[in-house]
């Protein structure tokens, strides 16, 4: 309850200080209830099952699908860590499409949790010279090599610590999560985050519904709602399940690596002790779990 009570004073004191209400006239009672709902880390097993069952009859009405929401916790032992090989990316952007489709983003406004930057080699990393926007005939462009960027699920997130009301933090398997029921949209962790990797929903999300993936995790690709913040989650509903995240399966060159760091067996931590790897803006003491590599 002592969560209920910041959170609520919190929003009042915004609504004060820009001397304006918080409109929630226009919300339905269904909203409401979501609105008024506790943070997910302080709700108890029933609460958990019971917020699922709604959600899967609201799905159900609004999609006319049956969708399968999972609140699957980590497991024990497990520190999701990612790699990617830049000597093998192509800028192909067959990640982004893949990203889109298995985790719901929205269509329009359009929502990419990955985006790929076009550099120059002879330039090497450079962010304030990359191109997001590229569109040659044919890639790889000669002379150019790709960079993909997303959340980088950071050891140390700024991204959590500005957040005032704690609707994101990391999980026990290193994966920062959003509770979009929890999330004000003050928009906090994206000025905080150094690698844009969070986006906003400044409208209503929208998903073809007959391209809606209906397996979803609570706090990764649940349909979202105007007004919170989004970002990657390793593709928290295939992770926790044993699979790979969508971006890796479908990358048609094997650049993108995924797996446990505890595990000494594992391919990434055999890429972390065998290959000279980096991570993005060291200096700032984020600590990503997402390292960049040449393999060749
Ligand atoms: S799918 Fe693979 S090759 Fe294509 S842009 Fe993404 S990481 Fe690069
Ligand atoms: S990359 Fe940004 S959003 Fe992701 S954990 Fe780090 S600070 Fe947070």
């Amino acid at each position: 309850m002592k969560e209920d009570k910041s959170r609520r004073s919190f929003l009042k004191n915004m609504a004060l200080a820009a001397g304006s209400a918080i409109a929630l006239s226009g919300c339905d009672m269904k909203a409401l209830d979501h609105f008024l709902q506790k943070n997910f880390r302080t709700l108890s097993k029933a609460e958990v099952d019971e917020i699922i069952t709604s959600l899967q009859l609201e799905y159900k009405n609004k999609y006319g699908k049956d969708f399968t929401v999972s609140a699957k916790p980590a497991t024990d032992g497990i520190l999701f860590g990612y790699a990617l090989d830049l000597s093998r990316c192509i800028g192909c952007r067959k990640c982004v499409y893949a990203c889109v489709e298995e985790n719901n983003q929205s269509r329009g406004p359009q929502i990419h949790w990955i985006q790929v930057l076009q550099m120059e080699k002879e330039k090497g990393i450079d962010f304030a010279d990359s191109d997001v926007h590229y569109n040659p005939e044919k890639v790889p462009e000669e002379g150019h090599f790709y960079l993909p960027v997303q959340c980088q699920q950071c050891r140390n997130p700024q991204c959590t610590t500005v957040c005032p009301v704690k609707a994101t933090w990391q999980e026990p398997d290193g994966i920062v999560v959003v509770d979009y029921n929890w999330c004000i949209g003050c928009r906090y962790c994206m000025a905080a985050c150094p690698y844009g990797a969070r986006h906003f929903n400044w409208a209503e999300p929208s998903v073809p519904e007959d391209e809606m993936n209906t397996n979803v995790h609570y706090l990764g690709n649940r349909p979202r709602m105007k007004g919170v913040v989004e970002k990657c989650t390793f593709c928290i509903q295939r992770v926790r399940e044993g699979r790979y995240p969508a971006c890796v399966e479908v990358c048609p060159v094997g650049a993108r690596k995924f797996g446990n760091l505890l595990d000494p067996e594992s391919e990434i931590r055999y890429i972390l002790e065998n290959k000279r790897v980096l991570v993005l803006k060291q200096e700032l003491n984020t600590q990503p779990k997402f390292y960049y590599f040449f393999g060749v």
